[in-house]
């Protein structure tokens, strides 16, 4: 059966994971981590990604130019102030885009005029200037008025007639501080329709933050009230409290059909691999309750409603699982497992591995699978996560050896191989083994490390579990997170740690070539 579905009713779904949820403190991704996610999201199918915001560093300059290069599909977007050397920037990186995006901004609030020193007057010629050179590098271009919720309402319709005049395709109202209320918000979206005559030439976005909890049903409320585009993150991530979450927008509306009277092209059996592989990479854990994506969105505990769902699963259940990607049934993996099964359950998580990475990855699922038998996904997730890495591997860890116990002093000796050749072995006592393990790293690396935050989780249930450390550090200002896996929690631990130092020592490599550079 076809429904007959009208264009004018589509939501276009722009993802802005890698650049809004990206800058979030602490979540670090690397240029090929954020490549592996663009390409998840062009399986979604979202319509525009927001790969990132070029002027900002080199790191995202070169993330945007190769995802602009290399993943199909979506609209290609980065990110640029109203100011020329941004816009150009962002023209550069999205060069060999098929569909390149610009979207350039500036606050048009009393706040946001207040803060950049300028006069309402100067920001709308800003505003024009920068839609006006955003189209010489191509016909589609975004602009934002940043803290539109909180904009007087006659000047914010000028600069956007005045933006849409200098030729700007999409225009999109942030909430950017998360201040909104639904029935405002609405409302806001149709003044913008009634009163700027030349609205019909673009799409009306919005951009809702999560500060008080209403991110997605401001979204939805503007969508009902003519706003044909949705700005969104995996997960809800994003600055402070977060984003709109692309998953709720999207399964709100394609659930609620009816009521919304609209659809969207996004392949929501993807959501479930997409969320894992956003978590995974950003080391920022889904809750369990959280709606759509989360562990228990459709687990049933109480007996009435288990009963319940096993004689129609429509009576407690108002989506079917697989419809988001979750797959009743799962095959579990163990050590009789071929290369094939591990592919295959691999690509279901949103990982897609080069030969190259599916061996190493193969090898060390063999050792886990010999340990615990069975191996779920989360153990999978966890082995992927250490395994495969882009950063250059100043420290790797070559030995560990920890005692502990009731009535013994907790010590640890440590050996790492640094650069590939000089092996250092230092020992050290503390707190515990963990704290032991760190002290004996911190002698070797020299540096002056503070950990800021420290977090271990079985990934999977029963003795054997595999543990996930994450660990958040800085060194004069410089802070950064890392992961490590093992059935050994000690060596988890150890492994997060040289992890964050190797993030570190990459970081520090480009900034030096940069200062060489100037
Ligand atoms: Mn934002």
């Amino acid at each position: 059966m076809t429904s007959k579905k009208n264009d004018s009713d589509r939501v276009i779904v722009f993802d802005t994971t890698l650049r809004d949820a990206e800058q979030t403190p602490g979540a670090s991704l690397t240029v090929r981590e954020k490549v592996e996610i663009a390409h998840q999201l062009a399986r979604l199918n979202v319509d525009v990604i927001e790969a990132g915001f070029p002027i900002s560093s080199d790191e995202d300059f070169e993330a945007v130019r190769r995802i602009a290069h290399e993943v199909e599909g979506p609209t290609i977007c980065g990110l640029s102030r109203a100011i020329d050397k941004d816009i150009n920037r962002a023209g550069e990186a999205l060069k060999s885009a098929p569909n390149p995006r610009i979207h350039t901004f500036i606050g048009t609030s009393p706040n946001h005029t207040a803060m950049v020193g300028k006069t309402t007057d100067e920001v709308l010629r800003m505003a024009v200037n920068a839609v006006e050179r955003a189209k010489s590098y191509g016909d589609d271009v975004e602009f934002s008025p940043m803290d539109a919720a909180r904009t007087d309402r006659a000047y914010l319709y000028d600069v956007i007639e005045a933006t849409i005049e200098a030729g700007a395709t999409t225009i999109n109202i942030p909430d950017t501080v998360g201040c909104a209320v639904p029935e405002q918000f609405g409302d806001l979206i149709t003044g913008i329709r009634k009163n700027v005559p030349n609205i019909d030439r673009a799409v009306l976005s919005v951009h809702c933050h999560d500060d008080l909890g209403m991110a997605v049903i401001n979204s939805l409320t503007a969508l009902k009230n003519g706003a044909r585009q949705a700005e969104c993150t995996i997960n809800g991530l994003g600055e402070r409290a977060g984003n709109a979450a692309l998953e709720e927008i999207v399964m709100a509306v394609s659930t609620r059909g009816n009521y919304f009277g609209l659809h969207t092209n996004v392949k929501t059996r993807e959501l479930i691999a997409t969320s894992r592989l956003v978590s995974q990479l950003m080391g920022i854990m889904v809750p369990p309750n959280k709606a759509i994506v989360g562990a228990n969105a459709f687990a049933h505990s109480s007996g009435i409603h288990q009963d319940g769902v096993l004689k129609n699963r429509e009576n407690f259940e108002i989506i079917d699982p697989r419809d988001v990607g979750l797959d009743a049934t799962s095959i579990v993996l163990t050590a009789r497992s071929g290369r094939h099964a591990l592919k295959h359950r691999l690509e279901k998580l949103g990982h897609h591995l080069s030969p190259e990475n599916l061996d190493k990855t193969y090898g060390r699922f063999l050792k886990v699978a010999d340990k615990k038998k069975e191996v779920y996904d989360e153990d999978l997730l966890a082995i992927i996560g250490d395994e495969i890495r882009d950063i250059p591997t100043k420290y790797r860890l070559e030995y560990l050896h920890t005692v502990s116990g009731t009535g013994t002093v907790p010590s640890a000796t440590v050996r790492i191989r640094i650069n590939g050749t000089e092996e250092v072995q230092e020992s050290a006592w503390g707190d515990g083994p963990v704290d032991a393990a760190y002290k004996a790293i911190a002698k070797i690396s020299g540096t002056s490390v503070q950990v800021h935050e420290y977090t271990i989780r079985a990934v999977t249930s029963g003795a054997e579990a595999m543990g996930e450390v994450n660990v958040r550090i800085s060194r004069n200002g410089a802070e950064t997170t890392g992961r490590g896996a093992s059935t050994d929690i000690i060596e988890a631990s150890a492994k997060a740690y040289i992890d964050a130092l190797n993030r570190l020592a990459a970081r520090t490599g480009i900034e030096a070539q940069r200062a060489q550079a100037v």
